[in-house]
């Protein structure tokens, strides 16, 4: 993976850390209409329920030489998210009228990551707020894709099967509420990780704050699945269709941190990052040989940067 990686952080760093792009989908005067709005001023009023609730739902893509990656996937999850709430929101044709016009703002000369991004709207009443920020790929994604990550495993603290039982949670949809994963991703980088496999009450294995677990075991490929109360990923649906392809078995099948450790290879997946190699998990140091099979290249060419 050693070249594509490195070309990938030339592509994916080039514009300037601080470059934006920002476009109302829904929620301006002008209806579900996209507009450019300008990146440097405020969008949302002060009582939005995004805002003071986290009570909307997101998605991330990642944008490729101008073209957004396997957008479908991502609508049709975030349709998914928002019926979870009980939210409306643009159609998917507006989504893409939006995503289009983010990607000419943004043009076609560097990575980025596109949030979708659909909130309930002010509080005091109004229609939901639907908007589209475009913004550099983080260091932190170049740096894992390129050299791997070492993980903490850290407990989730409901079993496995709650998701079923407890729709309230919301379990498997991609809510705004991102403020415990985001504390336990501080969390590990405190004890000097870079991310966090999360286990069920149980330990059972499922999934990280913001990516998908995957394992290579005797040629297949193995990823939990999503009864366990977690995401389904975009990047592992798009990965398993080309794995598909090219003949390497893609299974869901629940997992241990037994089957992590003994695995022969562990990858956390995501739609910005990609695939990151785990090379550590807490203080076991995995084995780095290549395990017969390039998920990072199939990645690429699932989201079209191969
Ligand atoms: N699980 C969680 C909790 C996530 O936040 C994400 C990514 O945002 C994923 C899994 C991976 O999903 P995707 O591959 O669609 O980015």
């Amino acid at each position: 993976m050693g070249t594509a990686a490195g070309e990938g952080a030339d592509r994916a760093t080039d514009r300037g850390a601080d470059a934006r792009v920002v476009v109302l989908v829904a929620g301006g005067p002008d209806g579900p209409r996209p507009r450019v709005h300008p990146a440097g001023e405020p969008l949302l009023l002060a009582d939005d329920l995004a805002a003071v609730r986290g009570d909307g739902c997101f998605e991330t893509l990642l944008m490729v030489g101008g073209r957004p990656a396997k957008p479908e996937r991502h609508l049709t999850r975030l349709g998914r998210s928002a019926a979870a709430l009980g939210l409306t929101g643009p159609t998917a044709g507006e989504w893409g009228a939006g995503i289009a016009l983010a990607a000419r703002e943004w043009g076609p000369d560097s990575e980025a990551m596109v949030r979708l991004v659909l909130s309930r709207g002010p509080e005091r009443g109004g229609p939901e707020t639907a908007y589209i920020t475009v913004a550099p790929v983080g260091p932190h994604a170049v740096r894992a894709r390129a050299e791997g990550i070492a993980v903490t495993v850290l407990g989730r603290g409901f079993p496995a099967d709650f998701a079923a039982s407890a729709p309230w949670m919301l379990l498997g949809a991609k809510t705004l509420s991102y403020a415990a994963n985001m504390a336990a991703l501080r969390h590990a980088a405190a004890d000097g990780y870079d991310d966090v496999v999360y286990l069920s009450s149980e330990g059972e294995v499922l999934e990280g704050p913001r990516s998908t677990i995957l394992i290579a075991r005797s040629g297949e490929l193995v990823s939990p699945p999503a009864e366990v109360g977690i995401l389904e990923g975009t990047t592992l649906g798009a990965l398993a269709e080309v794995a598909e392809r090219e003949g390497v078995p893609v299974r869901r099948e629940r997992l241990l941190l037994s089957d992590l450790l003994t695995a022969d290879a562990v990858w956390l997946l995501s739609s910005v990052t990609l695939a990151a190699r785990v090379r550590r998990i807490d203080d076991v140091t995995l084995d780095g040989a290549y395990p017969g099979v390039d998920v990072a290249g199939m990645v690429d060419r699932a989201v079209g940067r191969a």
